[in-house]
């Protein structure tokens, strides 16, 4: 059997461990570990990475803590919109939701695109439409609700700003202890084939039916087994310009990079040079793993069949 292998984030951000108090640490940690084993365990059992990304994205949709799914941040228009995408690098195949409600899962409402329609990407209340007919488990307002985030909200929807999670511009100081997360996963099964997923509820405050890096293919997600799947988290727009994930694959496909090489070049150069924030997880067909991201933190945990594992939070 050949190896296989497992990341995850949960956002990147100025997440600084002054900033942190030990039990909210923990919980992060623990989070990142159940979410980590949850997608581990479908490997184990000689389950396909599709799944395995996905059993570890449910887990942190349906935490509180994250900003996916169950905790997602509020729009300007106080409600939650969220974002999901998943790739299969074995075929391609690949779908996508942005700017959907309800739904209890969106990484659900990804796959269920990506399986069983015509299509890769639907939005809003089409997308909702299909939920419903595809029988995926919605949830009222309150299920999505968390205190904090109203807070995070209600410091800054009287204004024009907008809050990445984990980045807060102009109003850092107000911000400064709201620290949450969009989530990702990549796996490389037994079989050797590769998956990549992202789920987010996007940025505070945000408007227009503004849609991030996240469930754009290419973007903030993006799978391909010749050479990489890859998840990305930071400030969307930069990721969106730079195609990020994408251009991680280029690298290795035409220039022969490795994996932690083109992650490199793509987070600490090309991102950079235009002011992109942020980070990716990545896997290839070997089950190499790399977490790699230009912020001060980046929530992320991995394992690997080899007994290799981590977990970290902080620079
Ligand atoms: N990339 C996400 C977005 O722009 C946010 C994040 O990763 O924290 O919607």
């Amino acid at each position: 059997m050949q190896t296989f292998s497992i990341a995850i984030h949960g956002g990147a951000g100025t997440i600084l461990k002054e900033d942190m108090t030990p039990e909210l640490e923990k919980a992060y940690l623990q989070g990142l570990q159940d979410a980590v084993d949850a997608g581990y365990a479908v490997l184990e059992q000689e389950g396909s990475a599709v799944n395995a990304v996905k059993a570890a994205i449910v887990v942190l949709e349906d935490n509180m803590l994250f900003n996916a799914g169950r905790g997602s941040v509020f729009t300007k228009k106080g409600v939650q919109e969220m974002d999901a995408a998943i790739m299969d690098g074995a075929d391609l195949s690949a779908g996508a939701v942005a700017g959907i409600r309800n739904v209890r899962n969106p990484i659900e409402l990804a796959t269920e695109v990506m399986r069983n329609s015509n299509h890769v990407f639907l939005s809003g209340k089409g997308a909702n439409d299909f939920a419903i007919k595809q029988g995926i488990k919605l949830e009222p307002e309150e299920y999505f609700y968390s205190q904090f985030r109203y807070d995070q909200w209600k410091a800054i929807r009287d204004s024009d700003n907008y809050s990445l999670d984990h980045t807060h511009h102009q109003i850092e100081e107000l911000m400064r202890d709201k620290k949450f997360g969009t989530v990702g996963a990549v796996a490389c099964d037994a079989k050797g084939n590769i998956a990549a997923a992202t789920s987010t509820g996007g940025m505070t405050n945000k408007k227009y039916g503004r849609i991030g890096d996240s469930p754009i293919i290419g973007s903030g997600t993006y799978a391909n087994n010749h050479t990489c799947a890859i998840s990305c988290t930071g400030h969307g727009e930069l990721f969106i310009r730079s195609v990020a994930a994408y251009d991680v694959s280029c690298l290795m496909e035409y220039k022969g990079m490795s994996l932690a090489e083109a992650m490199n070049e793509v987070v600490h150069k090309k991102l950079i040079a235009i002011g992109g924030e942020g980070g990716m997880i990545g896997v290839d067909a070997q089950g190499n793993y790399a977490l790699i991201f230009n912020s001060a933190g980046m929530y992320r945990a991995a394992r690997k069949s080899t007994g290799e594992s981590e977990i970290n939070i902080y620079l």
